[in-house]
Order: structure tokens, then sequence, then C-alpha cells
């Protein structure tokens, strides 16, 4: 069994100073009824804990870090840029390049504008998307989210899903009523929005492929009826590529089921570690935006040259065979995780897109919030429980994606899978 003794005494301090010990609350391990484990340190496709326990990591802070942990090329280029200073409040160059590769593998962004994380770029998106429309309606997905913003925390996937807080107080009611929500992949509720609301919505955002109620992919044609239908009406389409830009593929989700946006919420790969968001779209909703138009947005650290440097460093090492190469650890995985389930009798269905994974101990086809919610919940515990003794850091809720880099070497993979199947052996 691992030890983990100064892991508990970090935690026995860190629940006094900070809400159930940590900064962000999934990272509390609330749900598969453990404490959370300290780190120290990463390098390539491994974590190490403060007790010197070794882990193969498929968090890898829940997506960013493509590239793995402690990538060379990234720590030294940080290292170079750290030694001219961290911030200045005036543009640099890093941020036009950064922002020229965005465009240059996501076309629908004609324009864009760097912000601190997800939450602020969707949040962003919003605000632009009601200021152009000069409506206050918006539609979402259940189960999806899009960070902590008012608006957006209305039947929220993530740690609201995995702590079962369906709505947070704190959101004014004024607010919560102009959000809509309909189950995923409905596109019958779509449209029945559409025909009650659709002169008052200014947008529908989704996660194309959505990654907070886990790994759950649009049903085919799905997204290209969203499209019609807010053309249609003059709605702004926004994606929240906040976990599928530069992750699903070399041009984003929306490469790859071949839909445009209006608009695209990024973050996490394209900070590679450090904290960063991004919202762009159509030219003519971008110029919108303060100093240019009427809509303000603004940020004392966006577009700091760490961030830029570490995310411009990141997405130029994703070349196409980078994703080639994950993609096929991805296959492997799931072919090993499929045989040991049937070895073992336990139900598993698999959804993946790119190199985002979602494994479900669940018999039936996941395709939302209530069919993610049928699956084994006690289950999904003593396997994560079970995984972290054989060296497997795996994010800590049934509702969260796993995430390959690629660094995740074959033998990697193979010790994953024998580590599953010894899992699978005892979980039922
Ligand atoms: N949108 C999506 C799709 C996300 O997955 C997340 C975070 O997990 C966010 C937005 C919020 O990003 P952040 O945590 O950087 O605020």
């Amino acid at each position: 069994m691992k030890e983990f003794k100064r892991s508990s005494n970090a935690y026995k301090k860190a629940v006094d100073l900070m809400p159930g010990g940590v900064n962000s609350p999934v990272r509390a391990f609330t749900s598969v009824e453990m404490d959370p484990i300290f780190m120290e340190k990463g390098s390539g496709s491994k974590l190490y804990d403060v007790d010197g326990n070794e882990y193969i990591d498929y968090v890898l802070s829940f997506g960013p870090l493509i590239l793995g942990h402690a990538d060379e090329k990234v720590t030294e280029s940080l290292k170079q840029v750290t030694a001219n200073g961290t911030s200045f409040g005036a543009p640099t160059e890093i941020e036009n390049q950064l922002a020229e590769l965005v465009k240059e593998r996501v076309p629908s962004i004609e324009m864009l504008r760097m912000v601190n994380s997800g939450t602020e770029a969707t949040m962003s998106a919003l605000r632009v998307a009601r200021g152009y429309t000069g409506r206050d309606k918006i539609l979402k997905f259940e189960g999806n989210y899009h960070g902590h913003g008012d608006s957006l925390l209305i039947k929220a996937g993530s740690g609201v899903a995995t702590l079962g807080l369906p709505d947070s107080p704190g959101v004014p009611e004024s607010i919560a009523q102009n959000t809509i929500t309909v189950p995923y992949n409905d596109l019958e509720s779509v449209r029945y929005v559409f025909e009650e609301f659709g002169d008052d919505l200014a947008a529908v955002i989704i996660e194309p492929v959505s990654g907070n109620m886990g790994v759950v992919p649009p049903n085919e044609g799905f997204l290209q009826d969203l499209r019609q239908l807010t053309d249609d009406n003059g709605t702004v389409l926004i994606f929240d590529e906040v976990m599928t830009g530069f992750r699903v593929g070399y041009h984003s989700a929306q490469g790859h089921f071949g839909v445009t946006p209006d608009m695209t919420c990024l973050g996490k790969v394209i900070g590679g570690g450090l904290p960063v968001g991004a919202y762009g779209g159509k030219r003519e909703i971008m110029e919108r935006v303060a100093p240019v138009g009427d809509i303000y947005q603004a940020g004392t650290l966006s577009g700091n040259p760490l961030a830029m440097t570490a995310g411009y460093e990141t997405i130029s090492a994703m070349t196409k065979d980078a994703y080639a190469t994950i993609n096929r650890k991805v296959d492997r995985l799931i072919e090993g995780y499929q045989q040991a389930a049937e070895k073992h009798g336990v139900p598993l269905t698999v959804n993946r897109a790119g190199s985002m994974v979602g494994f479900f101990f669940a018999d039936e086809p996941v395709t939302n919030f209530e069919t993610a919610n049928q699956s084994d919940l006690a289950m999904f515990t003593r396997y994560f429980q079970g995984m972290v003794q054989e060296g497997i850091y795996l994010p800590p809720s049934q509702f969260e994606g796993l995430f390959l880099s690629v660094k995740h070497s074959d033998e990697d993979i193979e010790k994953t899978i024998e580590a599953a199947e010894k899992v699978f052996s005892t979980i039922k």
C-alpha cells in the first residue's frame, strides 16, 4: 500500500486555510472518498507526490499539458522570457505570434482577445454576443461546463456535477432566468426553444465535445443543425473549445467536425500550463470589443509574455504527426480497457474524441448528462482508489475525461492496461 503521510499532514493544514483545502473543488477528491494527494513535481507523463510516490498522469492539469509535464522547450523558453520581466502592461510581439498561430489553425477566429482563464473567455464571449445582438437570453446544454460565470453556472458539469450542485446560491434569479438549458444532443428541445425564444436568443454556447460530464461527443449532424438554427435566427453560435481546442485535433473540434461557429472560446492547451484563455471569432463581432468598439473587457495580466510563450511553444510542437502519435496511444488504451472489462464482466462504455477519453461504468451508450448520471459511481470510486494504488493518477470524478500527452509511452499504456485489468478483477 502506498503511504501518504506527508500528503495527509499537508491536507490537514490546507483545510484550515482554504475551503476544502483546495483552490478548485474537484481537486478535493470528495466524490472518490479519499484525501487529495499533494504533488511535488511532474516530468513527461509522470507525476511525483510529496511522499515520493510515482504516477502515470492522465489528468495533465485537467487538460493543458498536451506536451506532458515540464516539457524542455517550454521550460527553457520560459526561463529566457522570465529573465526579461514577467509583465509590462504593454503589448509584446509574442502576443502577435500566438494570435497568428491560433488563427492559422482555427480560421473561424478572424480576431481574438487573450484573457487569463477559460471562465473569463466564456464570460467575455457572452457579453460580446449579447452586446452585438442586443438580446439577453442564452441557450446552454445540461452537463456542459463553461467556467463559473453567473450566467453559465446553471445545470453545469465538472465539479458542479461531481458535487451534485445543480445551481449555485449566489447566482441572482434575474440572471439565471436568461439562461435556458436543454439536454445535450437533444435537437428537438433546441428547436422548441428557438420556436419560443428565437428572437430573444443572443447566443447558443456549447462544448462541441462535452468533456465535463465525462466525455460525450455530439451526435452525427447535431452541430450542423445548431449552425443552421442559429443562422436562421440571427443568434451567435459560440463553441466553447476551452477543453477541446488544440486537444481534439490540429484544427480543434470545429475542424474535426467541419462546423464553423461565429465565436470560439479557448483556454487550457493554448496556455501550455500557464493561466490563459482567449475568445475570438468573426471580425465584425470582435470589432465591437473596446477600444475599437463599445463593449468593455480588459485584464491587467492578459497576454503576459510568460503565458504567451508557454502557449506558443506548446501549440507549435503539436504537429499533425504529434496528434497522430497520441491518437495511436489512445486506440491501444481503449482496446486494452475493453478487453480487460470484458474479461472481468465490468460494464464499460467508452466515449472518445482525439486524446480525450471517457470511460463510464455503464452498459448503455452515454449521450447526455442523464445517461452519464446512470453510470455506477460507487464502482468508479473503487476503480479510482485501486488505480491510485497501482500508480495511475486519474481524474477524481466520473464526470471528468482522461487526457493523454505526447510523452505517454507505449510502456505507460501497457502498464495502465495491466493496472486496469488488476483493478477490474476486484471492483464488481
Ligand atoms: N469551458 C470549458 C469547456 C472547461 O472545461 C472549463 C474548465 O474546465 C472552462 C470553460 C473554465 O476554464 P477555467 O477553469 O480556466 O476558468
